[in-house]
Order: C-alpha cells, then sequence, then structure tokens
C-alpha cells in the first residue's frame, strides 16, 4: 500500500497481523510434497469439513484452486460454461485454455447470476462429432466483477436439478464464499453441497498472506494434488502458510460484516453526492461498483491523489472492495474523498 492512502483496490492487500504471524511461527511443519505436514493436512481437512466434501487440497492461489477443479471436470478440447465476466474467464490468464485446451462459451446476468434458461439453452453435453461438448459449469459467488453479489441458494439448487442426469459437472469459484456466508446466513456449506469441486481463498477478505482450498471427492483431490506438483505448485514446508489460513478461519469470517458495512457507508456517501455513480442497493457484500463515465481512469488518478486507491476493472467501472485494514474511520474518510472526486466529475 502507497503509505497513508486507503487501499480499496482489492482485499488482497492485507497485512498479516501480529497474532496470525505468531500461528506461523508456532505451526507444526514438515515437507508438504511427501504429505508430512500436519498444518497443512489439518487446514485441507477442516477446510473439506466446512464445505462438506471429502478432501481438500491447499494451493498457493485461488486461480490454481480454480485450474485445478475444472481440469477435473473438463478433458481438452471440451468446454466450460460460465457468466460473461466470471473470474476464470477474465482474470486467469487464460489458463484454463492455455494449460487444459479448455473452451468456454458465457452467458451474461446483470448481477452475475447462474441464469437457468440462459444456461439451458447453451447447454450441450455429449454433443457429438460436430459441436462442443459442455463438461461443467462453473458459478462464481460472490461474483467479483459484477460487484461483490450473492446468488440465491435456490439458485445453486435449480442449478444442481438442471444439470441432473447430463453428466455435466458443477465448479463453485468460492474466492469469497465467507463473505456471501456472512452476507445471507446461508452457510458455505449449504451453498458448497450443490457442487462437484469448490475453491475457495484465505488470502481475499479473511487476510491471510498465501492460500486457498480446493474441496471435492476423494480420488479427484489426489488427482489434483499430483496435478498441483506437476505445475510446480508443490510446497515444502507450507504448514507455515496453512497456519495463517488456520488463524484467518478462527478469527476473521465473523468480522467480515464489518467490511460489508464499511462498503455500504462508502456508497452511501457517493450517492450523496453523485446518485447515477451507484446504488447502494446494490451493494450486497464488500465490493462496490462506481459508474464513472468514460473517465474511469482519470476518476482512479484523482482518487490516488487524494489518497484513496481504486481499481478500474471494466470501460467506465471503477472497483473498491473494503477490508480488515480499513476502519470504519478510513472508509468514512474514503467515501467523502470519492464522493468529491465523483462530484466535480460531474457525474
Ligand atoms: C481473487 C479471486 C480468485 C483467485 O485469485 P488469486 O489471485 O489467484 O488467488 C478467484 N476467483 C475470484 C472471484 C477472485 O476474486
Amino acid at each position: 500500500m502507497t503509505s497513508g492512502s486507503i487501499d480499496l483496490r482489492s482485499d488482497t492487500v492485507t497485512r498479516p497481523a501480529p497474532g496470525m504471524v505468531a500461528a506461523m511461527s508456532a505451526a507444526d511443519v514438515g515437507d508438504d510434497v511427501y504429505g508430512e505436514d500436519p498444518a497443512a493436512n489439518a487446514l485441507e481437512e477442516r477446510v473439506a469439513g466446512l464445505l462438506g466434501h471429502e478432501a481438500g487440497l491447499f494451493t498457493v492461489t485461488g486461480s490454481l484452486a480454480n485450474v485445478l477443479g475444472v481440469r477435473a471436470w473438463v478433458a481438452p478440447g471440451q468446454e466450460l460454461l460460465c457468466e460473461a465476466r466470471a473470474h476464470v474467464v477474465r482474470a486467469e490468464l487464460g489458463a484454463h485454455a492455455a494449460l487444459h485446451g479448455v473452451t468456454t462459451r458465457t452467458w451474461s446476468h446483470p448481477r452475475g447470476r447462474a441464469d437457468r434458461e440462459a444456461i439451458r439453452e447453451l447447454m450441450s453435453p455429449g454433443a457429438g462429432p460436430y459441436l462442443v461438448s459442455t463438461a461443467a459449469i462453473g458459478v462464481e459467488n460472490t461474483h467479483n466483477f459484477a460487484g461483490g453479489t450473492v446468488h440465491p441458494v435456490a439458485d445453486m439448487a435449480a442449478l444442481r436439478d438442471l444439470v441432473q442426469g447430463t453428466g455435466i459437472r458443477l465448479h463453485l469459484d468460492g474466492a469469497r464464499l465467507w463473505n456471501a456466508q456472512v452476507a445471507t446466513g446461508v452457510s458455505a456449506r449449504e451453498y458448497a453441497e450443490h457442487f462437484d469441486t469448490v475453491s475457495v481463498c484465505l488470502s481475499k477478505g479473511l487476510g491471510a498472506p498465501i492460500g486457498s482450498v480446493l474441496v471435492g471427492p476423494a480420488d479427484v483431490i489426489a488427482e489434483a494434488r499430483q496435478w498441483r506438483k506437476r505445475l510446480g505448485g508443490g510446497w515444502r514446508q507450507a504448514g507455515v502458510l496453512a497456519a495463517a489460513g488456520w488463524y484467518a478461519l478462527d478469527h476473521r469470517v465473523d468480522r467480515l460484516a464489518d467490511d460489508h458495512t464499511n462498503a455500504r457507508l462508502i456508497a452511501d456517501l457517493i450517492h450523496e453526492a453523485a446518485g447515477s455513480v451507484v446504488d447502494p442497493e446494490s451493494v450486497e457484500t464488500n465490493i462496490v461498483l462506481l459508474h464513472v463515465g468514460r473517465q474511469a481512469e482519470r476518476f482512479v488518478a484523482r482518487a490516488r491523489a487524494q489518497g484513496v486507491l481504486v481499481a478500474s476493472v471494466a470501460p467506465g467501472v471503477v472497483r473498491l472492495i473494503t477490508h480488515l485494514d480499513v476502519s470504519a474511520a478510513d472508509a468514512r474518510k474514503a467515501g467523502e474523498t470519492l464522493a468529491a472526486v465523483a462530484r466535480d466529475a460531474g457525474a
């Protein structure tokens, strides 16, 4: 973070607090490539249990967890369906295609939801010798580029019904699934039970320095463990990092509610100054999208000059994300600053 500024570019910018660092230095570790790291093994088991799946795999990033999850279901030349702004198609640098020959088709939904009718029209399992066969569908909850939106759990159940008997598998990109849990009171487990594999991040709102976990059936996770190593992601005393994730699960889940309150506060302040820039009712979790017209880059530069860091994520769209290193006072200050920038921009 640029010193003295309020960094709202992502919830990945947090620093490990002393309690977390203490947990990391006390970790019971071993060589995880041999499966001998007690802290990594414990974390994998804990997250799998929390999400109601058989087994877990600790990975360096959420992108790697998604790559391994999607690879498990989609053979080279088959397709993954997902929403048009999904992280798997926008922000993983084409990894699924570049590494595993996965093709994608997308549907669009204003809130990033799993639009049942659109998916029904796209789905073509076992498509034969001419058309690409659909092997899996990816859902993102909360949906990052749609503005931290949460899926109704009923939509997940409906999606499961839709693919029943087709052989199509479901992968959940739950990088911010904990935010969905805190926002709705629907447990991460209730969301996860509708999916064949689920990835969750420990390094977003939970504030661990590194780490995600992929969960799924034991045989799929065993194979993903081999692929992780094949891709260069085998690690040795990973327990040092797993301990940070463990600490995060102990101490950082319930407090996500504060991030949601702070995001809403920022949106309210901006809305008061420039009503068309943001609809506060659209803020469901810790992400706020600002619709700033054509001048997104200029908006970002002006905010930066006044000590608030935000990100341009699409033409005309600026994103800000609250996190544990943003206090309520920071949120108020950032909201006031961004409100002034939006007002001056004549938005
Ligand atoms: C951050 C994020 C990921 C994983 O990102 P990494 O930087 O690879 O850990 C995956 N999906 C979504 C929706 C995300 O926001």
